[in-house]
């Protein structure tokens, strides 16, 4: 079984699902008293909402990508960054690595055509939902990708930054990211991406009439599948 690195804390309200759902899927396969191999580096997520906000997205790179560098000289054989957002700056990091990066909107991209939608919903950050980084990897894949019209796209954003990584799940958001993703699904969509780490504390699938992909799971997911493939020891 590989070592596997995460980058996390971007906000650690999300990581420790990955960490639980890593753990999870390598007990599920191995039995036991098996668990995943893991080094983690988790931010405080003041600093890095920090550098998002003044736009200091070259710094924000410079620092992952260090840090990943740590992970991967502290025996990690693979990297998870644990948020949408901040792949951004996955070119940084992928080429401060020698060991694989696991990009989540790959694993994302993948488990939306495996289902067999085309165009689907996008809700995340502002930066994940406007900037090219994520939608225009989707895009490269064939896929159409529905984000909401203001100002529904700013709701979406503030409840991320106002209350899920402040570990707050208000029923009355749920309520207006429902309403948010009807209007997107009458837009044409017909699946939900939840393009941010901290949208499935809000949104679950049974909430939803139609395919949702969580991206924190299935990002954890093809974590532990690539974890295992090699060799199957432990
Ligand atoms: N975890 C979030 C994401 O998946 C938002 C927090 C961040 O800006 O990293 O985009």
């Amino acid at each position: 079984m590989k070592t596997i690195g995460l980058l996390g804390g971007m906000s650690w309200e999300s990581s420790i699902e990955y960490e639980r759902i890593i753990n999870e899927g390598v007990r599920d396969a191995l039995g036991g008293t098996a668990s995943a191999d893991l080094v983690i580096r988790s931010y405080n997520f003041a600093g890095i909402e920090a550098l998002q906000a003044r736009g200091e997205w070259e710094q924000a790179g410079e620092l992952l990508a260090a840090d990943a560098r740590q992970l991967e000289r502290a025996g990690a054989e693979l990297i998870v960054l644990c948020t949408n957002t901040m792949h951004v700056v996955a070119p940084a990091i992928e080429a401060a690595l020698t060991v694989p990066f696991l990009h989540l909107a790959d694993t994302t991209a993948e488990a939306v055509i495996a289902a067999e939608h085309s165009t689907v919903a996008l809700l995340g950050t502002r930066y994940t939902m406007e900037a090219d980084f994520y939608r225009g990897r989707l895009e490269q894949k064939g896929l159409t990708v529905l984000v909401p019209d203001e100002p529904d796209r700013t709701v979406v954003h503030d409840v991320i930054y106002d209350e899920l990584v402040q570990g707050v799940v208000e029923s009355a958001s749920r309520a207006q990211y429902l309403a948010i993703i009807e209007r997107l699904l009458e837009r044409g969509a017909t699946g939900v991406i939840a393009g941010c780490t901290e949208i499935e504390l809000l949104i679950a699938a049974d909430d939803l009439a139609v395919d949702y992909f969580p991206t924190a799971r299935l990002h954890a997911e093809a974590a532990v599948a690539a974890a295992l493939t090699t060799d199957g020891s432990t």
